[in-house]
């Protein structure tokens, strides 16, 4: 009874403080039946998710999405075969085992999110497992670009170029190509399937976790910003990521944020550095560095207060990273 009463309290407590503001997850197993909930996310802990063959989780009645080795994909699956969106490197063999233990359909398209071959790398290798079976590769003439001019031959060329939106078997599936963060030629896909509305969206948004150092490489830490903010205001339900768990909301908004905190105490660290003070030796560089670090190292001490509590490990590991990437990219725009 006392059990009871102080958890009472301790729910009330919780309730007018901020956290009640951020809504609960609900973790459980992936399931391949069961149509995840509102909010639902996928129970394991990141080493856990490495450990496992893979997992597929039930978004809609045609939708799936599938872990293999903490690497996220979609499944879409259509009236006579299906497509798969993305295809990571290290990865081929065991996605086709998990869509097998979907449907009996066969795999005929693979669509691309960009041009990253750690995430549709094993495109040739899933096409040589199935050599007897063609396989359409789709993506925005910016991925066919990206591919031809990175040079990697592992992924498959793109055979079929979209824009706006195509069909799939039943599925319309519509195409974001404005987003220019992470890649110049990152694509974000929606699709409307049984009353959820499933985004694809990859290397922007790492639920459940800090953002990957430098915000996963982001190529513009500016464009990353408008990225995120684009996500946010587009209308969808449950979020494929790249990595770690189903995205919500409340993740993009959580990382929405957390950037505008980074952007906001490097413009206050900015305002109150003196440049000449650093004025030292006779290198430029070391002119620029004594500045520049002055500014990052406050930005990141306020980040610290505000952050570090509870993931002290991974804050250590990226949040320099993060303040400088952004720093930079301000610097340039003088922003
Ligand atoms: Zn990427």
């Amino acid at each position: 009874m006392i059990k009871r009463t102080s958890a009472t309290i301790a729910a009330l407590l919780l309730s007018f403080s901020g956290i009640a503001s951020s809504p609960k997850f609900v973790y459980k197993p992936a399931s391949k039946d069961q149509i995840a909930q509102p909010n639902q996310k996928v129970i394991g802990s990141h080493i856990e998710r490495f450990t496992k063959p893979y997992e597929v989780q039930r978004l809609s009645d045609d939708v799936y999405w599938i872990s293999v080795s903490n690497y996220n994909v979609s499944l879409v699956v259509g009236d006579k075969s299906v497509l798969l969106i993305d295809a990571p490197h290290g990865t081929g063999a065991r996605l086709l085992e998990a869509i097998e233990s979907i449907t009996d359909k066969p795999l005929s398209a693979i669509l691309y999110s960009h041009a990253h071959a750690d995430h549709v790398g094993d495109s040739s290798i899933i096409a040589n497992k199935l050599k007897h079976r063609h396989i359409e590769v789709i993506g925005t003439q910016e991925v066919q670009s990206a591919l031809i001019s990175h040079g990697v031959t592992m992924p498959l060329a793109v055979t079929r170029v979209i824009s706006d939106s195509f069909h799939f078997e039943g599925h319309k599936i519509n195409v974001f190509d404005n987003f220019n963060g992470h890649t110049p030629d990152n694509t974000v896909f929606i699709i409307n399937n049984s009353d959820r509305k499933i985004i694809h969206a990859i290397d922007l948004v790492h639920p459940d976790q800090l953002e990957f150092r430098s915000f996963s490489n982001v190529e513009d830490a500016i464009a990353y910003k408008h990225d995120i903010d684009f996500l946010l205001a587009l209308d969808w339900d449950v979020m494929v990521t790249g990595h770690s768990n189903l995205g919500y909301k409340a993740d993009v908004e959580f990382v929405r944020d957390y950037v505008k905190d980074v952007q906001n105490y490097i413009r206050q660290g900015l305002a109150q550095t003196d440049f000449n003070k650093h004025f030292k030796g006779d290198s430029p560089f070391s002119w620029y560095a004594g500045y520049t670090n002055e500014i990052i190292d406050y930005a990141l001490a306020q980040m610290t207060k505000k952050y570090r509590h509870s993931r002290e490990e991974e804050f250590d590991i990226v949040a320099r990273s993060h303040v400088r990437v952004m720093f930079w990219a301000m610097f340039a725009r003088t922003l």
